[in-house]
């Protein structure tokens, strides 16, 4: 049985005197233990979505189902849910050791000896047994973020919620937070629901990732789905850094062609845009590359600056007055100022469907890569050769 049902949920503030849609008919399912990060632009729904989970925003329509059971009716504390803020929210009068526990004394009735061994057992489990008799103002940002997922954790619930909880840490530790968080859920199997507005984020904590656009899903997939095999131009850009080349085109014949493209289309690619007229090609700035000579599948560029990561270099160049990026090893360098031709593999691009937005064609890929992170009721299953 599923373990979180989000069943055909919307939700409308001020549904009278001033509509606003926070999110539309939203459908997701979670089995026990599965981690589902909500990612989006500012204002798609997220948060929405978590509260409404939680209990602190009521459905407009639709039900929230825990277990099996719906509890659009319950009050937040009924609901057995643990919720980590961004802002910590640790009473700050409150030593670690009393903040983690209290959540525990008004909501279970476990002795003062059973909250004191589990507050003990969840702070050796998050490393911070010594911190323990300090108040809030004495911990690091870190500390304390550590101390609010025990206070989560000490009490065992059905569902996490967890609401940008790295937002207010520096880059360094979210990237550390990032494993430990996904390495204590993956111990406690607990069902996880992790709302983030980076895609970093998303692809790698979530098994499963929801990707909201104005209050609206775009795609359910694995990490992997989205990248390799996004169902739209949305979904395209915003999963992926840096992020995709479009370049919008008329397809003549089989080319497609605009200002900047003169490409030539074969087989599925072709078939794939029969019938209509404007297209939008995308490319990764990984998946292009700078080649010598100028051929069928190449276009001109002008480097504009070049970024070097060590790794990699980032090449933002000027293809036909717009600037476009384009991602190559660490040893390929590139002159500001310099005339390049950049080849765009037929064999790794994206098509989508100017108006809609629609992806109709994404690159082949290997079918146990993406199943590997895989689930039932996931992405739309895209087409390619
Ligand atoms: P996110 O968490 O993805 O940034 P939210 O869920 O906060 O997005 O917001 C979704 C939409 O709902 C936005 O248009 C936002 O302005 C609106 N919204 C959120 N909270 C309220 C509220 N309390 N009253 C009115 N509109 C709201």
């Amino acid at each position: 049985m599923e373990d979180l049902h989000i069943e055909n949920l919307t939700k409308i503030y001020d549904p009278h005197s001033n509509p606003v849609i926070g999110v539309e008919d939203l459908n997701i399912e979670l089995d026990e233990g599965n981690f589902l990060v909500l990612v989006g632009p500012s204002g798609c729904g997220k948060s929405t979505t978590l509260r409404t989970i939680a209990g602190l925003e009521s459905a407009t329509s639709g039900n929230i189902r825990i277990n099996g059971e719906v509890v659009n009716d319950q009050k937040p504390k009924e609901r057995d849910i643990a919720m980590v803020f961004q802002n910590y929210a640790l009473y700050p009068h409150m030593t670690a050791r009393q903040n983690m526990g209290f959540g525990l004394k008004m909501i279970s009735d476990l002795s003062k000896e059973e909250i004191a061994d589990r507050v003990e057992e969840v702070a050796g489990m998050m490393g911070i047994k010594d911190l323990l008799d300090d108040k809030p103002s004495a911990l690091s940002g870190g500390q304390q973020q550590r101390v609010a997922l025990g206070r989560a954790i000490v009490r065992e619930p059905q569902v996490f919620l967890l609401d940008e909880p790295l937002s207010n840490l520096d880059a360094k530790l979210r990237a550390h937070m990032r494993t430990e968080i996904k390495e204590l859920q993956q111990n406690l199997d607990i069902t996880t629901v992790y709302v983030t507005h980076d895609q970093t984020e998303a692809m790698t904590m979530g098994d499963k990732i929801a990707v909201l656009n104005e209050g609206k899903l775009q795609q359910l997939g694995s990490p992997l789905e989205c990248y390799h095999q996004p169902t739209n131009r949305f979904v395209a850009g915003f999963i992926g850094e840096p992020s995709m080349n479009f370049f919008e085109a008329e397809l003549k014949d089989d080319r497609l062609v605009n200002e900047s493209l003169d490409y030539p289309l074969s087989d599925a690619r072709l078939d794939a845009v029969e019938g209509i007229d404007d297209v939008v090609l995308g490319i990764r700035p990984e998946d292009a590359e700078i080649v010598a000579t100028v051929g069928d599948h190449t276009v001109n560029g002008t480097v504009n600056v070049v970024e070097p990561l060590g790794s990699v270099n980032y090449i933002h160049t000027d293809i036909a007055g717009r600037e476009r990026t384009i991602e190559v090893d660490g040893n390929q360098y590139a002159d500001e100022g310099q005339q390049i031709a950049i080849r765009f593999p037929e064999d790794q691009i994206h098509l989508f469907d100017q108006e809609s937005g629609d992806a109709v064609y994404n690159p082949e890929v290997n079918d146990e890569t993406v199943a590997r992170t895989s689930f039932e009721g996931g992405a739309s299953g895209m087409t390619s050769d």
